[in-house]
């Protein structure tokens, strides 16, 4: 049993904690909202009264936060977490945010002799609610060793990166992918549909060819060929276009600071944006389909 400290027990934090919760460790939890403190609660959980007050025991803390500016003022900012833990103590953050954050905030954490990590997640609430995430860690071996056994129990691929920001790179790599790969599929489903070819024998033909990948296989973002696809539930999500849109900003900034030409990720990025101007931003990223299509 290990004592864990849990911040942001949101969408995402709140099944995290009750996967720790029913593996039996001993969590304390704290939300700035009191509604997700009374769920956390009556799940098992033991509400603190401040982000202090649930770290202050912990060998263990994990964040769960809406953003980079949540994540600095949360760890860095006037009595913090971490002036409050005690030394030694490791921190994971599994927010996603953008690696300048993570990196100042783990160095801020060295220099408090704790360790840190930034373990992004992928796979949204289904797979947190199913113990199935996949976390990209970054920080040390050491660390890594450690934080290991506590995701194993929330993430069913536990993957080192690298050094400290590489979990977030990863992360923003890996969805600037997805972003564009989705608008890819869309663009060849109504391509299809105004050259007169089926959508299920696209979906048959492109699942077994070159153009494979997940936005088609596991996500077709078409009603019919995937049943429980957000395309056959009015794109309820799912990942919301607000989440897809966060994520590509992160990249796009990222890579004008680090001076890569990401065009193709940066045109994305404007795409999904016209979604969120549109009032789309609570519909499935996948509903870029039908949103191009009434264009
Ligand atoms: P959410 O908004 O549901 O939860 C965030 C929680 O943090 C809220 O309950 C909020 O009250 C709390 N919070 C904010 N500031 C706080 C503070 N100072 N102290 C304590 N609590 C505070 O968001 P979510 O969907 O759980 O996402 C959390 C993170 O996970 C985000 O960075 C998001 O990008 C990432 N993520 C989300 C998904 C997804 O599908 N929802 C998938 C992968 C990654």
């Amino acid at each position: 049993m290990t004592n864990i400290g849990f911040i942001g027990l949101g969408n995402m934090g709140s099944p995290m904690a009750a996967n720790l919760i029913k593996a039996g460790h001993h969590v304390t939890g704290f939300d700035l909202s009191a509604d997700a403190l009374a769920a956390f609660k009556a799940i098992g959980g033991i509400p603190a009264s401040s982000a202090i007050d649930a770290v202050i025991d912990a060998d263990i803390v994990i964040t769960m936060l809406p953003a980079g500016k949540h994540v600095d003022a949360v760890y860095c900012g006037e009595g913090g977490l971490l002036t409050a833990a005690k030394s030694g103590t490791l921190f994971l953050d599994s927010s996603t945010i953008d690696v300048e954050t993570a990196r100042k905030v783990a160095s801020a954490a060295a220099d408090a002799n704790m360790l840190m990590m930034d373990t992004p997640v992928s796979g949204g609430v289904g797979a947190a609610i199913a113990g199935t995430l996949t976390f990209m860690c970054g920080g040390s071996d050491e660390a890594f060793a450690k934080a290991k056994p506590i995701l194993d129990v929330v993430g069913g691929n536990i993957i080192h990166a690298g050094a400290s920001g590489t979990g977030q790179a990863a992360k923003i790599c890996n969805n600037m992918m997805l972003g564009i790969q989705m608008i890819s599929v869309c663009e060849a489903f109504a391509m299809a549909d105004a050259l007169g070819l089926d959508r299920q024998k696209l979906y048959d033909i492109s699942s077994k060819a070159s153009g494979q990948c997940w936005s088609l296989t596991t996500y077709c973002p078409v009603p019919g060929p995937i049943p429980t696809t957000p395309a056959n539930n009015d794109y309820e999500p799912g990942f919301a276009t607000a989440m897809m849109l966060k994520d590509l900003r992160l990249a796009a900034d990222a890579a004008k600071a680090v001076g890569v030409n990401t065009q193709i990720g940066q045109k994305a990025k404007e795409l999904y944006e016209a979604m969120s101007e549109a009032g789309l931003d609570n519909k499935d990223f996948s509903a870029y389909f039908e949103f191009m299509s009434q264009k």
